[in-house]
């Protein structure tokens, strides 16, 4: 499946997000650790990408890994997000994006629970919850 992409300008996103969405998710920004809307939720449903609506992790697959950002271990597809090397901050981690529309999501750990060993550690600005009904 080929994944449909979404590209508007930077002014745009402005326009549309709310400027911690946009800081983050345009310009690479991290929320603080247990301030977002979605560390502790327990709900259930669809985390959406905040910028294009794309469906990018299952409650499903969120578990609480004590970090105070919202954490996966894996996204509803591999196709939907991207992964990129991250050597800011004088370290080098790997950036998750939205496949779709290159939002900045957060990054990804191999520190993570069983079956997949992975913790995608994710800003709460980045989604939007679609809750089940
Ligand atoms: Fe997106």
């Amino acid at each position: 499946m080929t994944t449909e992409r979404v590209h508007k300008t930077d002014a745009e996103w402005q326009a549309e997000l709310t400027p911690q969405q946009y800081h983050v998710t345009r310009q690479k920004g991290t929320e603080r650790a247990f301030t977002g809307a979605y560390w502790m939720t327990k709900d259930h449903g669809v985390y959406r990408c905040v910028c294009c609506g794309a469906p990018l992790f299952a409650s499903e697959t969120k578990y609480d890994s004590g970090s105070g950002w919202p954490s996966f271990w894996e996204p509803i597809a591999a196709e939907n997000v991207e992964v990129e090397e991250d050597r800011s901050l004088f370290m080098v981690r790997t950036e998750v994006k939205c496949a779709s529309c290159e939002a900045h999501l957060g990054h990804v750990f191999e520190d993570g629970p069983r079956p997949t060993g992975l913790r995608y550690c994710i800003n709460s600005a980045a989604l939007k919850l679609d809750k089940a009904e």
